[in-house]
């Protein structure tokens, strides 16, 4: 295989961005070479400036449900773009993927678009701190909820692979607002609710952790996060940046019966482009500014072509067959790599 035009670009990226990327995981350095360039992409197929052919299993990590250049997708983007690209004043398509997210997870009866994942828990730390005068935050080792000053404490995702547990540049005053709690580990979830439940704003988790390997909950662990932040009166936050429209159309929450307090919700919604949004009860929602005291604000939220893509994407999810298909692929993925497992004897 020949990778000389990759490795051109890699050469000039080096002096452009720091480590040569715009995000840490895109340098490989976990999977051992240069990475390539991508000149284009269809269905499961990548294709690099070289013209090499690679099947692609992260999608966008996750954004793309359906594959590259879906054709709803596409078609829905082009329509949208032919009517201008950002307004910075609302417009329609706003309603109709708030209302698509809405029946499909009824914990959600407000949102708030913001244009990543990120930005999205950020807003819910700031949110659930505002609403419960309360300044402390619980989290699980290994969940990642972006590059959130106070959530970049024992996060997965780039900070695990890259080996960065954490990160410079957190104050220390901040990260002491955040607790951390092992996963699985009722014992210790009960303990900490004990010492710090009073003071805790909220507790954060992905409800099916996918950024430290993919780590089930076990029985009954959800419903133990819910009881004690019920009694200690913290927030319930689930991030569904992953699991949400990808474990089933309502998300992780459907699947386990759990409501959360907030939602927030990222990748998937956006069919590709920069969304993110945060959605939960109204009487919460509603200390974002301008109504409350909470203040957030987005110059390209609720962008026309993110929304357009979101609703695009989540319409054809809506018709039902995918999840099974999906279900049935990663059968086919887990039993493979199961049989290989076996060969290499690894542990
Ligand atoms: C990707 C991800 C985020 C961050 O979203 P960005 O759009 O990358 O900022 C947050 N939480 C989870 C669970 C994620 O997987």
């Amino acid at each position: 295989m020949d990778f000389s035009l990759s490795e051109k670009l890699w050469n000039q990226a080096q002096e452009l961005f720091p480590g040569g990327v715009n995000s840490p995981v895109r340098s490989f350095q976990s999977v051992g070479r240069h990475p390539f360039y991508v000149s284009r992409a269809k269905g499961s197929k990548l294709f690099d400036v070289d013209a090499n052919c690679y099947t692609d299993y992260v999608c966008s990590w996750g954004a793309l449900i359906h594959g590259h250049c879906y054709s709803p997708v596409v078609r829905a983007i082009n329509e949208a773009l032919q009517n201008g690209t950002s307004f910075g004043a609302n417009c329609p398509l706003e309603i109709r993927l708030s209302q698509l997210i809405r029946s499909a997870m009824p914990s959600i009866e407000k949102i708030r678009f913001l244009n990543s994942g990120t930005e999205a828990c950020m807003t819910a730390i700031r949110l659930a701190r505002g609403f419960s005068r309360r300044e402390k935050i619980m989290k699980f080792e290994g969940c990642y909820h972006g590059h959130v000053d106070s959530l970049l404490v024992k996060a997965g995702s780039g900070a695990l692979t890259t080996g960065i547990p954490d990160s410079e540049g957190i104050p220390a005053s901040l990260s002491a607002l955040t607790i951390i709690l092992p996963w699985n580990d009722e014992e210790k979830l009960i303990a900490a609710f004990k010492k710090y439940g009073r003071e805790t704003a909220a507790i954060i988790l992905e409800p099916v952790p996918a950024n430290c390997g993919l780590i089930p909950p076990k029985e009954g662990f959800l419903e133990s996060i819910e009881s004690q932040a019920r009694a200690y009166g913290s927030l319930i936050i689930f991030d569904e940046v992953i699991t949400g429209f990808r474990l089933s159309y309502g998300g992780a929450q459907a699947l386990f019966r759990i409501k959360p307090d907030l939602t927030v919700l990222g990748k998937i919604i956006g069919g590709g482009l920069p969304v993110g949004a945060i959605g939960g009860k109204k009487e919460i929602m509603d200390c974002l500014s301008p109504l409350g005291k909470v203040y957030q604000a987005g110059t390209l939220s609720g962008n026309p072509l993110a929304m357009a893509a979101g609703i695009a994407q989540l319409e054809e999810l809506q018709k039902g067959h995918a999840y099974q298909y999906l279900e049935n692929l990663g059968q086919q993925l887990e039993a493979g790599m199961l049989e290989i497992q076996k060969k290499l004897s690894y542990p």
